[in-house]
Formats: structure tokens, C-alpha cells, sequence
């Protein structure tokens, strides 16, 4: 166990991947239980053949699964992943076992912690000395030298994000195995010098779904593939959450990156069957600049250490530099947070398990330098996935051991300069929308940024602002992650070739919190002279409710907020009366815009109220009396139907914002269709809803009657949505369904948008938008709002004379388009209508081309889908029934 450093590495490097016998030193077996923050009980170095013996005992994964990992048609599944790594941790003294927490549907998330028992005896110590690298205020250049040279890298890597991509889970049993009983030079070298936070699936939800569901459908005609969405809200896009942090696996591999700051983290996926074998980085360009250009070098060498894994071991099809970028936080979370983000893409198989063969040698065929042997042989098996993956997790775990000072030195170093980035981004107190700031503040407060509040009032660049402001300095390690949250993106101009297509992201290029949310955020420069105090939790502020009115007075809120809409589902549960006014109206000085609820002035309307100001922050006032304009009483217990087909992941997105928002609405189902008008009094058909999907739905010929929910209702059913909105219903659609609702109804709208890329391109930016705030439909809505567009549509209206309509929200005639991300050919968007409502028959049509309901990102937005569902269903009324409260 001291071996000197240049002596251990040829041997090492010799006994690469050899399986030799031998004695580790020895602790009693380590098992962490419980919460994240119980640390392991190390017994003192007892009897090293005991140990070893007892790692002996675990069963090899083929044993105990009953099948080879990775072998044809075979998965294993969570119920038996779970008490394997249990056991494993049990039986061995280099393993830790601990369940982190649980899932959004309630299954175990688990994080083994693997290194030398030596190592684990001294977690603590390793911890405390990572934490001091990560934070390295007041820490001097010696000092991190020392620090480096006593401490130990943690290497994260987590599988299975994406559960249909199956062999990166199933490779994890093995690496636990090997990790865990491999006697030899070159395994007790690496886990002397690094610790390894595995995290064996990052969605076990997800795991559970389709590993079961293939095992379940075994020997049957059904398609083995699970159909729907494989984490509960959002599916696919469970990896485009690592900075809005929404769902609870986000927080939770979160949480184990903000306790143990590792230094990597590996990211294990799978491509289309005729991608490269393996990706990965180097990334293509361009990467966010608030990554740290060592961040990025680091994450280069690691890259590649995997790529010459792979071929030194005769793995050939391997390649890096295509397909992904390094830009979007919504994909990376770590490296904002100094980790370098290793994306491993495997090519994917068929069936999940079964051989993809092809006639010719699979893939590209052409040698580059970042692609250097192409795949020679015409089949690609599960097994294969697990060894390349296998492969990568290797090279990298043992690049990262050998080479451990400077990871820990860089890492150190990254830090340092964080802390002297300057500026300070001032979020004013006393905004708007109180939710959009307290959802901003928990992001960055999730996100271990440090956020002061302002003692007093105070004056900073030229502006004044309130006792109770927000400041977040940005000389602190992770000022970056708020930075690149709070400021304008100004991605960059990247085309294939001169005058050429451009060069797309692989995802998203803005994420501009404030415009999303509806808030404001100043950058300043100068110092900044107030006293601040260190937030250790995010409180709203503190609302004070008004004096109860008399009985033809009323309670008031105002209609900015989104979070009103928590308080809306609390007082249609509740049965409580409540009323928008149609206008603009005066109480003394107080100015109230359209769309301002009125509540009556019950004991139970103010329980709630009171109850809902104090959890958001949104004030509360009172009138004396209900003013003269004309108004709605929106409908009581509003039955709210979300069509989603199978696996539509924006639909899925919109019921977590209906349950983060406690919305009583229902899935529309294909035998809701026979009573739709019974059922239901507003629909929403968001992006991905098609004629298809709702015609021809999921195929019953491919799946059990289980799935009946999603299965086409043919014209028949096609015909009756159309009647639903011409006998009084109210639909709502946006992004792609925008599209469906023009066929529903033949609407005299025209897509204006140029089709050719190199003429108009905008994938996933911050656009310009004029609303209407005086339409129910933009009720509460600041008027320049930017829109969230992503390859959406953008109209001209052909015929405003088929159907009463009213334009909400368009594109400004001139100027610049773009408020933050990438656009091409902005002025094509000049004058373009987005948001319109329409009369259809006797029923209320809502349609956006641009996507309000974005992954839950543009909240302020999507303040107008609750406005629209709200307002179709509800009774319109004359100013003077308005006066009597509707009675
Ligand atoms: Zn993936």
C-alpha cells in the first residue's frame, strides 16, 4: 500500500486489467445506511484473509442474475439490482452501500461509494479536503499543494438517465462485482488513489418501467419496448434538468455532487443503432464560456484517455468531436460546479437486447483523426455496449487516479478563479412576480450558490434599489452557474461552412432566467456598499394581509404572478366563487390591471389567501367596495383535460406544472372521447400533439389492452374534439399542436417561416413578443414578454372574417428579434402573429405557434395557458352583475 508513485505506475500501467489474488488491507465491512448525511463506521484493520474471503463469497453476476450481463434478450431489473449492490456492500470492505432517497414514483435511488478500504475508513478527511479544493477562499497556493498531494479524487459516474438506453445500468453490476473482489496490483492502485461515487441508475423509475416491462412482454407479440414517458414528468428530457432542477432525481445527484464535489462526472448513454460504437469527448464547439477553459482541457484529456482505451483494447468504431457541444446547463450541472461532464454515447442494439446486424460494417466507413478505425463487422450486440462502456469507466477511473494531483491541483485551481470573477447580479425586491423570484433563488440556492440579502436600501450602478434586495456576488466558486442563469446568452454564429446551413446545437442555446420567469435581474460592476447578510434559507417575503372588508367589499390579487395559480386550484377546490375583472380599475391610488381576481370576502377565502401569501410571497389587498367593469366568474371546479399521447414529453412536462400548481385535471383518455363536453371544459393539446396521435394513437396491434388509454380514436374521434369546442368547449394549443387545432378547424392562418435553414434558424432562443395584457388570454402579462421559440411556427392571418378573432401576441414589425440564445433571419419573424383566440362555433379556441409550456422553463409565459383554460369555460359579466359579485 506505499508504493512510491513513479514505481506503482508501470506497474500498473503492466497489470492493466489483470485479474491477480491478493490480500487487500482490511477494515471490517462498511455499510452506510440512511441519510446522506450519516457517515461510515469504520472498524480498526482486523484480519485481512477474513476479508478477502468474504468478498469471495459475493456471487459473480452471472450467478446470482442467471444469465450473463449483457447477453442476448437478457435485463437485469432494479427489484434485483438493489439487493445485489446490498449485498456486494455487504460482503466486501471497499464498498459502500446507501440509499440517497426516493424517487418521484417512490423506488429506492441508491449510491455506492467504492474506493480502498483505507480510503473509506477516512472518508470524512478525503471529503473535507475536496470541499476545501472546491471552496479555496483563504487557502493558499502551499496549502492546495498539500491539500492535493493528501487528497484523493472522486470520480462520479451515473447510468441510465435515459432508460431505454439499457446497457450502461447493466454494465454497473459488473464494475460494482470487479471493484469490489479484484485482488490485484492494478485495481488496489486505482481504488488507493481514488474514490468512485457510482450511481448505478440515475432514474430507477425509469429502470423499473422498461427493464419490467420487457421481461413482462417476454415471448409475446407485443412490442418489448415500454411506450410511454420512462420518468413520470418528463421522459427523455430527464437530462435537460440540471439547471431548472425540477424533479426529485435532479435534486437528489445534486445533492451527492454539492456533498462530495467530485471532480468528474461520467454520464453513460446510448446513440441510434448507426452512430459511432462509442462517443466521446472531446465535445464540438461551442462550449458556454462561464465553463472554465481548464474544465474544458480536462474534460478533453479524459475524453480521450477513453478514446485510446477502446483502441488500444481492439475496440474499433470509437469517436469523439461530433454530434454534442459543451453549451446548455439544461445538460450539465457539474460543470459549473468545476466537474468535468464525460458523455459517453454507446450505438444502441435492437429490441434493447437483441443483435442490430446489417448487411455491410455498420456506420461510417471513412477514417478521420476523431474517428480512426471505423467498425469492420456487420453486428453489434448488448454485450459489446457493456464492454465499451466497461472500457471508458476503466480508462477513465485509472487516467484519473494516475494523474491525481493535477485533478486536484486543476480542480483547486478553477476554483480560485471563480472566486475572483467580479460583478454582482442585484435582484430587486419588491418585483412583479414573487414567485418567479423565490423559484430563481431556490434554483441557485439547490445550486450551493450564495445569495445575500440587503439590510438596508442602497444605490448600485445608478439605480436604486430596496432594503431586502437580492445580491449574488460572483466571486464565489459556483458564480458561474448563477451567471449563466441570470445573464443573456450570446451564442455563437456557427455555420457548416461559409454561407452555408448552420451548425446546430445539440440542444437548446438560451437560458435567461429572468426572461423565462418574468423578472429582472442588473448586472453591476461597481462595488457594491450595503450591508448583506448570507442566506442559509429561501423565505418569500413576508406578505401582511388587509384588514377583512365589509360584506360588499372583496379580496384582491393581482394577476402577475404565476404562482396565483396555486391559489386559483386552492379556491376551485374549495368551491369558493371567483372572478377576474375584464378592466383596468382604480381603488383610491391603487391601480388594478385587467385581469385582477376578486375574491369575495368569506372566513374561507381568507383562510386561503392568507395561507397562499404567506408560502409565495403574492400580497393579498382588499376593496370596499367591487369596482364597476365588467368581468368573469371563472366556472367552479373547472374540469381541466391534458391530451398526451404516449411518451409526448411536453405533455408530460405540463402535468408536473399542473401538479407543482395542484390543477384538477385529467389525461384524456380514448374512451373519454364518447363525453368529452361531460368530461371536461377545457382541453390542452400542447407541442407534440398530432392528427396522427390522436387518430391513429398507439398501435393495439403492439401492445396489451393496458395501454388502451393511448390508443387511436379514428375520425370518429377526430370529429368529436371538433364538436367538443363548436358546442361550447375551449381548447388550447400551442407549438406543434397549434398545427393540429389549424387542421381541426381549417384555420385561416398561413406558417410564415422560411423552411431553409440557412434563411431562418432558431433552435430553442429568447424571441420578442408584444402582448396583448388586456386580453384574458395575456391577463397579468408583462406586454414585451419574450417567448420561448424552438423551431416553432410564426403566422399571418389569410382571412380574419372565418372566425371571430383576436390577435394576443405577435412579433414586433422591427427591429432585434432575439433576446438571448441564436437567431437567423430574425426579420422573417417581423410582424408575425403567435397567439390568437377564437370563436369557434359556440366554443373558445386558444392557438400559440411558439412553445408557452417549454419543459416548465418559461413560467411567465405559461401563465397563459392558465389564464386560457380558465377564462373559456367561465361566465362573462355585465359590469353591474360584476358589481354584485355575479349573485
Ligand atoms: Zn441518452
Amino acid at each position: 500500500m506505499t508504493i512510491s508513485e513513479s514505481s506503482s505506475l508501470s506497474r500498473r500501467t503492466l497489470l492493466r486489467g489483470a485479474a491477480v489474488a491478493g490480500a487487500a488491507a482490511a477494515t471490517a465491512t462498511v455499510v452506510r445506511p440512511g441519510a446522506a448525511s450519516a457517515q461510515p463506521v469504520a472498524a480498526p484493520a482486523l484480519d485481512v484473509q477474513a476479508a478477502a474471503e468474504r468478498a469471495a463469497t459475493i456471487p459473480t453476476p452471472e450467478k446470482y442474475f442467471g444469465f450473463r450481463i449483457g447477453s442476448d434478450g437478457n435485463l437485469a431489473t432494479w427489484d434485483k439490482m438493489v439487493p445485489y449492490f446490498k449485498l456486494i456492500a455487504d460482503s466486501s470492505n471497499r464498498v459502500l452501500f446507501e440509499e440517497v432517497g426516493k424517487t418521484t414514483e417512490g423506488n429506492p435511488y441508491i449510491l455506492l461509494t467504492i474506493s480502498s478500504p483505507n480510503n473509506l475508513a477516512k472518508l470524512d478527511q478525503l471529503i473535507e479536503i475536496n470541499s476545501r479544493l472546491a471552496d479555496p477562499r483563504g487557502l493558499s497556493p502551499t496549502e492546495a499543494e498539500k491539500l492535493a498531494s493528501t487528497g484523493k479524487p472522486f470520480y462520479m459516474v451515473y447510468a441510465g438517465i435515459h432508460s431505454t438506453e439499457v446497457g450502461n445500468s447493466q454494465a454497473t453490476i459488473e464494475w460494482a462485482y470487479r471493484l469490489a473482489t479484484e485482488h490485484s496490483d492494478y485495481m488496489d492502485s486505482i481504488l488507493d488513489d481514488l474514490i468512485i461515487l457510482m450511481v448505478p441508475c440515475q432514474n430507477p423509475d425509469g429502470l423499473v418501467k422498461v427493464n419490467d416491462y420487457f421481461v413482462k412482454t417476454a415471448g409475446t407479440n407485443y412490442s418489448r419496448t415500454y411506450p410511454d414517458l420512462y420518468q413520470k414528468y418528463c421522459g427523455h428530457d430527464d437530462n435537460r434538468d440540471w439547471f431548472m432542477l425540477t424533479q426529485v432525481e435532479s435534486h437528489l445527484a445534486a445533492q451527492i455532487q454539492n456533498k462530495y464535489h467530485p471532480q468528474v462526472l461520467q454520464d453513460s448513454h446510448q446513440a441510434g443503432s448507426g452512430a459511432p460504437r462509442m462517443f466521446t469527448p472531446p465535445y464540438l464547439s461551442p462550449y458556454d464560456p462561464n465553463i472554465d477553459p481548464i474544465t474544458v482541457q480536462q474534460t478533453d484529456v479524459l475524453g480521450l484517455a477513453m478514446q485510446r482505451g477502446m483502441t488500444a483494447a481492439g475496440m474499433k468504431g470509437a469517436g469523439w468531436g461530433m454530434t454534442y457541444d459543451y453549451w446548455t446547463p439544461s445538460r450539465q450541472y457539474c460543470v459549473y460546479h468545476n466537474a468535468v461532464r464525460i458523455l459517453t454515447e454507446a450505438a444502441s442494439v435492437t429490441n434493447l437486447a437483441y443483435p442490430f446486424v446489417s448487411t455491410r460494417p455498420i456506420g461510417n466507413q471513412e477514417s478521420s483523426i476523431s474517428f480512426i478505425e471505423p467498425y469492420d463487422r456487420t453486428t453489434w450486440t448488448l454485450r459489446q455496449i457493456v464492454d465499451y462502456v466497461g472500457q471508458c469507466f476503466y480508462s477513465g477511473i485509472e487516467a484519473v487516479a494516475y494523474d491525481k494531483f493535477n485533478w486536484l491541483y486543476n480542480f483547486y485551481r478553477v476554483g480560485v478563479k471563480g472566486a475572483n470573477r467580479t460583478g454582482a447580479y442585484i435582484i430587486a425586491a419588491g418585483q412583479r412576480d414573487p414567485q418567479a423570484v423565490k423559484d430563481t433563488l431556490d434554483i441557485l440556492f439547490r445550486g450551493a450558490v450564495e445569495i445575500h440579502q440587503a439590510q438596508a436600501a442602497f444605490t448600485a450602478g445608478g439605480k436604486q434599489y430596496p432594503t431586502g434586495s437580492y445580491v449574488i456576488f460572483l466571486n464565489q466558486p459556483y458564480g458561474g452557474f448563477a451567471k449563466t442563469l441570470l445573464e443573456k446568452q450570446n451564442y455563437p454564429h456557427l455555420l457548416q461552412y461559409p454561407g452555408g446551413p448552420p451548425q446546430r446545437p445539440y440542444d437548446v442555446t438560451a437560458q435567461t432566467l429572468p426572461m423565462m420567469l418574468g423578472f429582472t435581474a442588473d448586472l453591476v460592476t461597481d462595488s457594491i456598499s450595503v450591508s448583506t447578510k448570507l442566506l442559509t434559507e429561501i423565505k418569500p417575503p413576508q406578505i401582511t394581509m388587509p384588514t377583512p372588508p365589509s360584506p360588499t367589499g372583496a379580496y384582491v390579487i393581482g394577476p402577475e404572478s404565476y404562482g396565483v395559480y396555486r391559489i386559483i386550484s386552492r379556491l376551485q377546490k374549495q368551491g369558493i366563487a371567483t372572478f377576474r375583472a375584464g378592466a383596468q380599475f382604480t381603488d383610491g391610488a391603487r391601480t388594478f390591471p385587467a385581469g385582477t381576481f376578486i375574491v369575495p370576502p368569506t372566513d374561507a377565502a381568507r383562510q386561503i389567501l392568507q395561507d397562499q401569501a404567506r408560502d409565495t410571497g403574492i400580497p393579498v389587498s382588499a376593496l370596499s367596495a367591487v369596482p364597476p367593469v365588467a368581468g368573469a366568474q371563472l366556472k367552479a371546479g373547472t374540469k381541466i383535460g391534458l391530451l398526451k399521447p404516449a411518451n409526448n414529453i411536453q405533455s408530460g412536462w405540463l402535468m408536473f406544472m399542473f401538479d407543482q400548481y395542484e390543477v384538477d385535471y385529467k389525461i384524456v383518455e380514448a374512451n373519454d372521447y364518447d363525453n368529452l363536453s361531460g368530461r371536461f371544459d377545457a382541453i390542452v393539446m400542447p407541442h407534440g400533439v398530432s392528427r396522427n396521435s390522436i387518430v391513429n394513437g398507439l398501435n393495439r396491434n403492439n401492445y396489451p389492452q393496458e395501454w388502451s388509454w393511448a390508443f387511436g380514436v379514428g375520425e370518429d374521434g377526430w370529429n368529436k374534439l371538433r364538436n367538443f369546442v363548436t358546442s361550447g368547449g375551449t381548447l388550447i394549443a400551442f407549438g406543434s399542436g397549434s398545427n393540429t387545432a389549424q387542421q381541426l378547424f381549417e384555420l385561416p392562418i398561413e406558417s410564415i417561416l422560411p423552411s431553409e435553414e440557412t434563411v431562418f434558424y432558431c433552435p430553442g432562443s429568447l424571441l420578442s413578443q408584444e402582448i396583448d395584457a388586456n386580453d384574458p388570454v395575456g391577463y397579468g402579462m408583462n406586454p414585451k414578454n419574450p417567448v420561448w421559440f424552438d423551431g416553432d411556427r410564426a403566422y399571418r392571418l389569410i382571412d380574419p372574417n372565418k372566425y371571430p378573432v383576436k390577435v394576443v401576441a405577435k412579433y414586433p414589425d422591427s427591429g432585434e428579434q432575439l433576446q438571448s440564445g441564436w437567431l437567423i433571419g430574425g426579420e422573417h419573424l417581423n410582424g408575425a402573429v403567435n397567439g390568437l383566440s377564437w370563436t369557434v362555433g359556440s366554443g373558445y379556441l386558444v392557438t400559440f405557434g411558439s412553445e408557452i409550456a417549454f419543459r416548465t422553463w418559461n413560467r411567465g409565459e405559461g401563465k397563459m395557458v392558465f389564464n386560457a383554460m380558465y377564462h373559456g369555460p367561465s361566465q362573462k359579466l355585465t359590469s353591474e352583475q360584476f358589481q354584485r359579485l355575479g349573485r
